[in-house]
């Protein structure tokens, strides 16, 4: 296949890149690098199967030749830069999707939409199954990126139910793991970096929230899985082990061996309003249309991530 990934230099995305051309197709990664880096692509350099394009998808897009799939990754899922950029965050949710499901019918080709956990908002079902509406406030800081997800979930049906387009969506869960941008300002960047630092862990409130993490080979195996499938409605892709966040900052400091305290902070923006009480996916559709469940372990998947961040913030203070 020649596949189209938007976000192709950001956390997910570049994974996934790297996983279309293990298995032997050809990527073309775009990228507007407003979240994403060139650092998460640098090893792709040269790769004859590999094409980078700096575009912002909420612009016209152009790609010559024929595309035979269309990942649409391109998307800010911090809630810090959320706050920070909610219109672009509001744009590239509800213009991009539009945009590459526009690209996607002009070139016949297959969209995959990455979506999010966060359509379920603060949920008022727990586990999330896919049949779950949501429970979002259209009007709080999270609204700009839970909205425009929603909008992208309906504009993908409607291209779907009125060109015939041939789709799929994955609802993402907390997904972790190496190229995570050391100051997203996400749980886990967060706590890693401090831990490494010999900071205090910053637990939000009293850390009785819970999420529960995926670790990112999975998360690619989920999403390549989806696309070769032939669902049409959302899937769930995430790890169902639940824990509270207090509990994953010990995890945190245990398997990095840090002796950093555990603070309880009240942020003063707005970053907690509307936070999400409990997280944890319902999965059994996953497990039943796509043969996948997470195989990495909470211990494991941690372990290699910190080991990455360990490198990354030794490199960081070499340079400065
Ligand atoms: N959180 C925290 N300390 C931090 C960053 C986040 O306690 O330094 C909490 C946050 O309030 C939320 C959970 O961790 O309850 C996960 O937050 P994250 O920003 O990773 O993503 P979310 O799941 O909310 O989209």
């Amino acid at each position: 296949m020649r596949v189209l990934i938007t976000g192709g230099a950001g956390f997910i995305g570049s994974h996934l890149c790297d996983r279309l051309l293990a298995e032997g197709h050809e990527v073309i990664a775009m990228d507007n690098l407003i979240t994403g880096t060139t650092d998460n692509i640098a090893h792709l350099a040269g790769h004859r199967r590999f094409r980078f394009i700096l575009h912002d998808v909420t612009e016209y897009i152009y790609v010559d030749g024929p595309l035979d799939a269309i990942l649409h990754l391109a998307s800010l899922p911090s809630p810090v830069d959320y706050l920070e950029k909610p219109i672009q965050t509001l744009k590239v949710g509800a213009l991009g999707t539009h945009k590459t499901l526009g690209l996607a019918v002009a070139k016949r080709a297959r969209y995959l939409l990455a979506s999010t956990s966060e359509v379920y908002g603060d949920p008022l079902v727990h586990p999330q199954p896919e049949t779950y509406w949501g429970n979002v406030n259209p009007v709080g800081p999270r609204g700009v990126y839970d909205e425009s997800k929603r909008f992208a979930e309906a504009m993908t049906m409607a291209y779907h139910r009125a060109h015939g387009l041939d789709t799929r969506i994955a609802r993402i869960f907390n997904t972790y793991g190496p190229r995570m941008r050391l100051d997203d300002g996400r749980v886990v960047p967060n706590f890693v970096r401090q831990a490494l630092s010999g900071e205090p862990l910053t637990v939000y409130d009293k850390g009785s929230r819970t999420r529960s993490f995926c670790y990112i080979s999975d998360m690619v195996d989920g999403l390549y899985r989806l696309l070769l499938s032939d669902e049409v409605y959302p899937v769930n892709l995430g790890n169902p082990q639940e824990m509270t966040i207090l509990d994953f900052a010990h995890k945190v400091l245990e398997i990095s061996g840090s002796s950093s305290q555990v603070v309880f902070v009240t942020p003063e923006d707005e970053r907690t309003r509307d936070d999400p009480h409990a997280r944890r996916p319902d999965i059994r559709k996953a497990r039943q249309v796509l043969g996948w469940e997470p195989k990495v372990p909470l211990e494991e998947g941690l372990r290699l991530t910190i080991d990455w961040f360990r490198r990354r913030l030794t490199t960081a203070g070499a340079k400065t």
